[in-house]
């Protein structure tokens, strides 16, 4: 059974991207005032926007229309996310790689790469490294090879779990490698994996074409951009797209996602989890043409006009980025970024902060450590949140949107929140950053109705603070 399953696409897969459209949306619709201030208008009643609304958005470029996007896109993310930012790490796990995309370090005909996959007892070290910062929530990475199978996947999840250090623990572990089958996907969501994050990486297919060459595994066009589909068939309904920045024009991308984000909706009920806009960063071994590069101005467009186009889907920024663009950006409708993120295989356990780049897949714009991260967080007004409750409660798939109701945060979101901030600040953070945040507790606090909410959430912290209580989560 599963061997007829196997390699096969999901059930009328569809290639759903229209490079002629998307490219005409993209160049010729009118910059119009009055049509940006409607679509604006729909994205502030919380509905998803159309590719052609997109296209609207896209195409203002007068400064003070800009203003009102970024503005509109400021206030939809706190009503729907309120000020929260959720954390996580990457654990890259190994660079073993058979396709050669043209702008990864970790490309086959790179020689200069160094190649390594962390053995058992590699994996507990850098997980403990992360847990012993307090990380709860880590993305593991992974090069496509045939060794890197959904059991080898679904084994290093498993193995991620079992570590414990001190009182920590990683609680949810999302994954970013190739697409599986259908049988694949079975294999790693039993391992009890969080979101599957798939990159298309450039949605205009001569491009695609040009950067991963035919006779690759990644060649396929077809196979990535139905692999989150065939991840619902299969029952993983936690899923996570994105595109690579700098390959092709910026906007015929973005409207790319949204096409991809409409199609995972319609055909399953639910759209993806997340949404990554990774812009391409330099790499050891590799020439990165710069031809569509995206400046920072247009990249900031970019964050706030996908947080108006996909209200309920979490969009991560992650720290490729420098730390003062990071902070820019975050306002405008980021909910997740990494932070104290070392890429080099066994980064987390090497001494200095120097990064080596012969060992990683890119360089990162932000090395802060996890608790200077926290400290600006919780300086600006956000509460960082470490919540795996949703995940772990069944709360995702199609029940995220009917959650993503501000009752919901009031009443669920936001204690959760405060008590992983809790945790963090009584267990690792440094006694600034714990200033800060019981600074940011109290406001909070003070902001909750009164009420039996409120009265259990303040027990709960109480019993962190005073004991060795830990997970209490509603
Ligand atoms: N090998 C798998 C794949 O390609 O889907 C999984 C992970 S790959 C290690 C993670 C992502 O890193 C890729 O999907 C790509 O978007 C991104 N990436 C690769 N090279 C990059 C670069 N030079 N700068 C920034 N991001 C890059
Ligand atoms: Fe391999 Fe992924 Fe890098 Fe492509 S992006 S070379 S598939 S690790």
């Amino acid at each position: 059974m599963c061997a007829m399953i196997s390699e096969k696409l999901s059930e009328d897969a569809l290639d759903f991207i229209d490079d002629d459209r998307l490219e005409a949306l993209a160049k010729e619709t009118p910059a119009d005032a009055s049509a940006v201030r409607d679509v604006i208008a729909k994205a502030m009643e919380k509905q998803p926007l159309t590719v052609e609304e997109t296209a609207v958005l896209l195409a203002a470029d007068e400064p003070e229309l800009i203003e009102e996007i970024f503005q509109a896109a400021r206030r939809l993310k706190e009503s729907v996310y309120g000020n929260r930012i959720v954390l996580f790490a990457p654990l890259y796990i190994g660079s073993e790689c058979v396709n050669d995309c043209q702008y990864c370090a970790f490309r086959r005909s790179n020689l200069e790469a160094e190649r390594h996959t962390l053995n058992d007892e590699e994996i507990q070290q850098q997980v403990v490294a992360l847990e012993d910062v307090g990380h709860k929530r880590l993305i593991l990475v992974f090069g496509e090879h045939p060794g890197y199978d959904a059991d080898f996947i679904a084994r290093s999840v498993r193995q991620v779990y079992d570590v414990r250090s001190g009182r920590g623990e990683i609680r949810r572990a999302n994954i970013n490698a190739a697409p599986l089958d259908h049988a694949g996907y079975v294999r790693v969501k039993e391992s009890g994996i969080g979101t599957y994050q798939i990159f298309q990486e450039t949605y205009h297919h001569s491009t695609y074409a040009r950067m991963h060459p035919r006779g690759t595994r990644k060649g396929d066009y077809l196979w990535r951009l139905d692999g989150l589909s065939r991840a619902f068939e299969a029952g993983c309904d936690d899923v996570g797209i994105g595109a690579l920045f700098g390959l092709y024009d910026w906007r015929f991308e973005a409207l790319g996602l949204v096409a991809h984000a409409n199609h995972l909706r319609d055909r399953y009920d639910v759209g993806p989890h997340t949404i990554s806009f990774p812009r391409l960063r330099p790499a050891a071994g590799t020439v990165i043409d710069d031809t569509w590069q995206v400046s920072d101005a247009d990249f900031k467009r970019l964050v706030a006009i996908l947080r108006l186009s996909v209200p309920y889907t979490g969009l991560i920024l992650t720290a490729r980025e420098p730390a003062e663009l990071r902070r820019e950006v975050m306002g405008f409708g980021v909910s997740q970024i990494d932070a104290g993120s070392r890429i080099d295989l066994g980064g987390y356990t090497h001494v200095g902060d120097a990064q080596v780049m012969q060992r990683e897949q890119f360089s990162l714009g932000d090395a802060r450590t996890l608790d200077e991260v926290m400290r600006e967080l919780l300086t600006d007004g956000y509460v960082p949140s470490f919540c795996t409750a949703c995940y772990r409660l069944g709360r995702t798939g199609e029940h995220f949107m009917e959650f993503a109701i501000p009752g919901f945060i009031r009443d669920f979101c936001t204690p959760n929140a405060l008590t992983t901030l809790q945790e963090y600040l009584t267990d690792y953070a440094s006694e600034q950053t714990r200033a800060a945040g019981w600074k940011i507790i109290k406001t909070e606090l003070a902001k909750l109705p009164d009420g039996e909410v409120k009265d259990r959430l303040i027990d709960r912290l109480r019993r962190i603070r005073q004991s060795d209580e830990r997970d209490l989560y509603v």
